[in-house]
């Protein structure tokens, strides 16, 4: 087969995608990353924003650990911080068995070295006085924050491309082959990619090219329900989070508050065609009641947009990370179920360790994409 050859090649320039060819071209790969939208155009671009660690599952703590360090220098990889800003995360409590929770939690954050403080009942409302009555409890995580996921990918992108990768924006991969040596990806215009490496970073439609080599996964489309108020006066400094995850809110010092809660609809599309999302009115609407529950100041603020976006979703609710079962030189990284936009700058640095080094500090076992296939 004729056409560009590399040393590896990417599908899906979300925030893993040019993660990755940052930093693999950092270490000089040739890299060519190929996206059938635009850099960041899915659920990298258009997501809550939230860089929060704390409420994770345990396996992932260290991906996220290791993600906020480089979140730390962020400005220093990819000329900007993206407007990642530790306001810390404050996890809010509802009632007892939610304060429970809060507290179990403590243990698994000393476990993996989150930072993570209790605010009790006393001081809750003393600290945060303009926290509805409703509110009991929560956990606060000094290090976390949000950050502006319309800026992450495409500044990474900028930062791989000088380091050295090529990106192609608009070039939607169709077919797949491995020929036991070398991968080879046909494009929707018929142009053709080989290299020895492939990394499937291809955000909910990573389940598609898993299944193109043999590992068919259970992914399904996750649509967060997304709305954005009017400017008003900035007061709440901390990203807020609830124990159930039913209702989330984070003001940026501009004025406005963004919330998330609920699902909206979806259509991944079929090879081909571009995928849709829209946020659903009555989601919207619910989300904005639950966010006046916990901050009543928001009565009446004036809602200016509301989106949604694609994610994918694993029944359990961990992505999918690590080298196929099948073919050998191709790695998965996909299905982070609602919450990769914090872990895509280290899932890049991983994927640069197991293809140039073989290996990888952090632990990968739980998200092995045989599990399904183990459980029946
Ligand atoms: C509304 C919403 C809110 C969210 N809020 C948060 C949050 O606050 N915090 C958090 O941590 N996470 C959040 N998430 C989750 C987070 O956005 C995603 O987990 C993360 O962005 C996934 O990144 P990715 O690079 O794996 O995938 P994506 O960003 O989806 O990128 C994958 C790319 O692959 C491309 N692609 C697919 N198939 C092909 C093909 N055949 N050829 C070429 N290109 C292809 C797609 O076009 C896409 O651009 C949210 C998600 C959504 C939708």
């Amino acid at each position: 087969m004729s056409g560009t050859r590399c040393d590896v090649l990417i599908i899906g320039a979300g925030g893993a995608g040019c993660s990755a060819a940052l930093h693999l071209a950092l270490r000089g790969s040739r890299v060519v990353l190929l996206e059938r939208g635009l850099v960041g155009g899915q659920a990298s671009g258009v997501n809550y924003g939230g860089v929060r660690q704390q409420g994770r599952n345990p396996a992932e703590l260290p991906i996220a650990r290791k993600s906020r360090e480089i979140w730390g220098r962020m400005k220093a990889l990819a000329g900007t911080e993206a407007e990642f800003t530790v306001t810390g995360h404050l996890k809010l409590a509802r009632n007892d068995a939610e304060e429970a929770e809060l507290i179990a939690y403590l243990d698994v954050a000393k476990q993996y070295g989150l930072p993570l403080r209790m605010v009790g009942r006393n001081a809750l409302h003393g600290e945060y006085p303009w926290l509805g009555p409703k509110v009991l409890a929560g956990s606060f995580a000094p290090e976390d924050g949000s950050a502006n996921p319309r800026l992450m990918a495409p500044a990474l992108a900028r930062a791989a491309r000088d380091a050295g990768a090529a990106i192609h924006e608009r070039t939607e991969v169709m077919s797949y082959a491995h020929d036991g040596a070398l991968f080879h990806l046909r494009t929707v215009r018929g142009e053709e990619f080989s290299a020895p490496v492939l990394l499937n970073l291809a955000g909910f439609w990573g389940g598609r090219v898993a299944e193109a080599f043999g590992e068919a996964v259970p992914v399904k489309p996750l649509s967060p329900n997304m709305l954005v108020t009017e400017p008003m006066r900035y007061f709440i400094e901390p990203n807020l989070g609830v124990v159930g995850g039913n209702v989330y809110l984070r003001q940026i010092p501009r004025g406005n508050v963004i919330i998330g809660g609920g699902y909206g609809e979806s259509n991944p599309g079929e090879p081909g065609e571009m995928p849709w999302s829209r946020p659903v009115p009555e989601a919207t609407m619910e989300a904005a009641r639950l966010a006046i529950a916990l901050v009543p100041e928001l009565e009446g603020a004036q809602i200016i947009r509301s989106w949604s976006g694609i994610d994918g979703q694993m029944p359990d609710r961990i992505p999918v990370i690590g080298p196929s079962s099948t073919t050998p030189g191709l790695f998965h990284a996909f299905g982070f179920s609602g919450h990769g936009f914090q872990l895509g700058p280290a899932i890049g640095a991983i994927m640069s360790e197991l293809v140039l080094d073989g290996r990888t500090d952090v632990p990968l076992e739980a998200f092995r994409i045989t599990r399904f296939a183990e459980a029946g």
